[in-house]
């Protein structure tokens, strides 16, 4: 017997799976268990390696005290539906209605799933830029659309104006962006982000925005494509408790978007996981209420760790460009006589004892060759293992 499905063919069209159908081993399983088996420090994977605010994790421990632990309404529990709402009016100055404009999902994963799975029909365009956060990829096949790219580049990974213009066509459906940028650091300027709402206009696409990193941005506000004029009534917004509270592991993600999409969306969602994390979503409501101070302190504790990780790689002698937002460094090897990135990161353990994933995890696979000596390391450990790994880092 065969085992296949309809996605398979896009999936293996876009370099995802094998001839034979299989999943190729991913980079980041490979990096994590080098790490594990060499004892080296992992700044592969992105999540943090302390616990976000304890009045968050308590609220959740109480709300599984008091018995919150059936299925939550489709859309979410009221209570962080209008937390959701509130955050997007005291940050944006966007007025959302819970009751109709916000979807709470099984973290901004099925958030970007749902939307694409519900917005796109098979052989529609979706542009992102590249590299692009890996889901991406996967999911656009699953969706059945096609995906198109436009090209970031090093130092700053800013994109060209024009060739975004020249991505954009008739076929494109939606325009997916995540801002601030994984794997880059990138923080887009408001004019692209005018650009591809202008874009928007002018193809009838919609954009899809992947805002995870909203409150981790460094010495540059950040700004929601949807508060652009124009931009709104054809946007949906994504974020999720992950980052900014250090919960990645209770995935609880939220969208906003004008009502008949959230409609669209739901229509999908309730397929999906129908609903997720009861006596997290209470517990997320409490973290979106925190004074300015929760998330002014978390983007400044980030900003050391990034100044402290980018001081130990440049020592090293790797090139790098600051990033601006996320929790990600782009490092480029070529400086240290490492021009592959993907062979260098298999044998940083020896040489360092530190772990990093090659910028080409992030890439199509004609792509890669232009992005091959880059290396992300992540940042969002503790300023100790930090220091560890920049001492280490000093041995290249
Ligand atoms: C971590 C991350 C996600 C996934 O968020 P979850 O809430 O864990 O599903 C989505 N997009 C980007 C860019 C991320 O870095």
């Amino acid at each position: 017997m065969t085992i296949t499905g309809a996605w398979r063919r896009t999936a293996q069209g876009a370099g995802l799976l094998g001839a034979d159908g299989t999943i190729s081993a991913s980079i980041f399983a490979e990096m994590t268990a080098l790490a594990m088996r060499t004892g080296a420090i992992n700044l592969g994977q992105g999540f943090p390696d302390e616990d976000g605010p304890t009045v968050v994790l308590e609220a959740a421990r109480e709300a599984i005290a008091n018995g919150v632990n059936q299925y939550p309404p489709g859309r979410g529990m009221p209570v962080l539906l209008e937390a959701i709402a509130r955050h997007q009016q005291r940050f944006y100055g966007l007025t959302v209605d819970p009751a109709t404009e916000v979807l709470v999902t099984a973290g901004a994963t099925e958030a970007l799933s749902a939307t694409l799975l519900a917005l796109l029909e098979p052989g529609d365009e979706v542009v992102t830029f590249e590299p692009f956060y890996d889901a991406y990829g996967g999911l656009i096949a699953l969706a059945g659309g096609v995906h198109r790219t436009v090209r970031l580049r090093s130092p700053d990974f800013q994109p060209d104006l024009d060739e975004l213009a020249a991505a954009v066509t008739d076929r494109t459906r939606i325009i997916l962006i995540n801002n601030p940028h994984n794997p880059t650091g990138t923080v887009f300027s408001r004019e692209t982000l005018e650009q591809i709402v202008a874009l928007a206009h002018k193809h009838d696409a919609l954009i899809v925005t992947d805002e995870v990193y909203e409150h981790l941005t460094f010495g540059v506000a950040h700004l929601p494509v949807a508060t652009l004029p124009g931009a709104r009534e054809r946007t949906v917004t994504i974020s999720s408790g992950g980052k900014t509270f250090s919960t990645t592991g209770w995935k609880i993600g939220w969208l906003s978007a004008p009502a008949a999409i959230v409609t669209a969306i739901l229509a999908v969602k309730q397929f999906l996981t129908y609903v997720n994390g009861a006596p997290f979503q209470p517990a997320m409501a409490v973290g979106l209420d925190l004074p300015d101070t929760y998330y002014t302190g978390i983007a400044d504790d980030l900003q050391a760790k990034r100044d402290l990780l980018a001081g130990g790689l440049t020592a090293a002698g790797f090139t790098l460009t600051a990033p601006r937002g996320s929790y990600f460094i782009v490092a480029d090897a070529a400086a240290l006589g490492h021009p592959d990135a993907a062979e260098f990161c298999r044998s940083l353990p020896d040489l360092a004892g530190v772990v990093g994933i090659p910028i080409t995890a992030f890439c199509l696979p004609e792509h890669k060759p232009e992005y091959a000596s880059l290396v992300r390391f992540a940042f969002c450990k503790r300023v100790d293992v930090l220091e560890e790994a920049a001492s280490r880092l000093a041995r290249l």
